[in-house]
């Protein structure tokens, strides 16, 4: 027998082997509870590593053994608009394609997209199921969903404590894995490893990414999902709500006006809030020159103020500041 074939062998070997402990540690598996596959959804923003969570997830589980598929969804790239992702695990292959309406598990990278008219993470969400959320300590779970689990961890502060960046691909994967009871902490940390140095990540990052996800795989718990086929799936596709411009208004369009889509303030998109020092500012205008939203203006005194209903928190502003007067500070959010 050729060596190809040899290893071809002990792989299929390992495979069975641990789809039999899977089975026998998890019996509803593939038994009518679950079957026949296990959806997750991740929902974040622009940047946050939305599409790397829903990869390293499907490999993590590839490698335990589980036959997995794994998808993001997303438009024009911007910083901070809302992403999808998506990651199907089945022990049989998996026929279904495209969006999830009706995961198990759901994955909330930032906890602003609960209250985002289109995000509407929570929708579909079987009951029985899992809902992380990415919050602050405190986070009260959202009303009306008491037939669900709700976990919360605060990935985004660990992540700059840790890696000094708020990206959270590793962590979310991390959290996913463990809720769904299936995955190994091992194969979530090789696939971590795998799927960002196939990114070109430096030694240092990587081996911080994987101390994260271990930190997090760690501390987050496995709930027992048992989730009900008649979920409350939600499928209608909703109309936009806006602001109808007049003629008037039609006829003196600037190319520098805001959208005005009542439900398309991308204030709570921000991570970081940028915040001008008046004393430092000396009105040169060159934020408002690159600011991609047009959300700064000068004020009376000549002094930059930022439209945060608007502001999305990009940071451009920031970096093209020749004064050094933008300074960026973490949004919080306090909960009583
Ligand atoms: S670029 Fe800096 S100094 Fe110039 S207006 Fe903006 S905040 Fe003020
Ligand atoms: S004000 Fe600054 S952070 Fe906000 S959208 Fe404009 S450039 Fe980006």
């Amino acid at each position: 027998m050729a060596n190809s074939q040899i290893n071809s062998f002990i792989l299929y070997l390992k495979i069975r082997a641990k789809a039999y402990i899977y089975k026998t540690r998890h019996p509803s598996f593939g038994c009518g509870v679950w079957s026949p596959m296990l959806k997750i959804r991740f929902h974040g923003r622009g940047g946050q590593g939305v599409k790397t969570s829903s990869r390293i997830l499907g490999r993590a589980a590839f490698l335990d053994g589980f036959v997995a598929q794994d998808s993001p969804i997303y438009g024009a790239e911007r910083r901070g608009a809302p992403v999808i992702s998506f990651t199907r695990i089945s022990k049989t292959p998996i026929t279904e394609r495209g969006f999830i309406f009706d995961p198990d598990i759901v994955i909330v990278m930032d906890e602003t997209l609960l209250n985002d008219w289109l995000a509407r993470p929570l929708d579909g969400v079987k009951k029985g199921g899992a809902v992380f959320v990415n919050a602050q300590p405190g986070f009260p779970p959202p009303e009306g969903h008491d037939d669900k689990f709700f976990i919360t961890y605060d990935l985004t502060g660990r992540a700059l404590e840790i890696l000094g960046k708020p990206i959270i691909s590793s962590p979310s994967a991390a959290a996913a894995a463990k809720i769904t009871g299936l995955i190994t902490k091992s194969s979530v940390l090789e696939a971590t490893a795998d799927e960002l140095a196939e990114l070109d990540l430096k030694d240092e990052l990587l081996e911080k990414n994987i101390q994260l996800a271990a930190e997090v795989y760690d501390a987050i718990p496995s709930p027992v999902i048992n989730t009900e086929e008649s979920g409350s799936i939600t499928r209608e596709i909703s109309p936009l709500d806006y602001e109808p411009v007049t003629y008037e208004e039609v006829i003196h369009l600037d190319i520098a006006n805001l959208g005005n889509s009542a439900l398309r303030r991308t204030g709570n998109w921000r991570i970081f809030k940028p915040v001008v020092d008046p004393e430092k500012c000396t009105g040169c205008m060159v934020c408002i020159i690159y600011c991609p939203d047009s959300c700064i203006t000068l004020n009376e005194n000549n002094k930059a103020v930022i439209d945060y209903d608007n502001c999305k928190g990009c940071m451009i502003c920031l970096r093209e500041c020749p004064l050094r007067a933008i300074s960026s500070v973490r949004e919080v959010r306090v909960y009583a």
